[in-house]
């Protein structure tokens, strides 16, 4: 499941695109992305979510007869892991379990959306525009109301920290 990891490899931060189109400029990123659970080892299905046609005949071109990854692919999808390593951004992938458990209805996936972007575009007014909107339009709580009970930790499949993130977002975002 989620082998584009909730869509964010789709639209990889522009150096890990690089990698990617420079190798194969007509596949799209999350195509590496569903190629490479594909070939996993004991794999028989990959399940990624579609949004419109587009997508769909995207993911069809290259699964209706999946080849398996050569190497000089295998040695593309690390070199693109690495670089994409490099870049602090949280893993989130809103799939929002985390909210479902939050006590304090702490807006925890907008508010990494806002660090993330920040993070990738260095536009600090717009991240903390966003972080304004997450709590004035969305009527969530702020990041440094969090009470550090830990239930979203252990809800979140990500195995993110998520109250040592809160506070950094509190930090640059509040
Ligand atoms: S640690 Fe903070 S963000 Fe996580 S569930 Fe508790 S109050 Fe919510
Ligand atoms: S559970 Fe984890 S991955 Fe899902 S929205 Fe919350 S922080 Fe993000």
């Amino acid at each position: 499941m989620e082998p584009v990891k909730g869509g964010n490899l789709a639209t990889p931060p522009a150096s890990v695109e690089k990698i990617l189109k420079d190798a194969e400029p007509d596949s799209s990123c999350a195509s590496w992305a569903v190629r490479f659970a594909a070939d996993l080892d004991g794999v028989i299905t990959v399940l990624s979510g579609m949004s419109n046609l587009e997508q769909m005949r995207d993911n069809l071109s290259y699964m209706k007869d999946f080849k398996h990854l050569t190497p000089e692919q295998k040695k593309v999808i690390e070199k693109a892991s690495i670089e994409l390593a490099k870049l602090p951004i949280i893993p989130c992938t809103t799939c929002n379990y985390c909210a479902k458990v939050c006590p304090m209805d702490i807006g925890i996936s907008a508010s990494f959306a806002s660090m993330n972007m920040y993070t990738l575009y260095g536009n600090l007014g717009l991240a903390k525009h966003n972080e304004d909107w997450n709590v004035a339009g969305q009527g969530h709580k702020r990041a440094n109301e969090c009470i550090k009970c830990g239930a979203c930790e252990a809800a979140c499949p990500q195995h993110i920290k998520i109250r040592d993130e809160l506070e950094k977002v509190a930090k640059v975002l509040l």
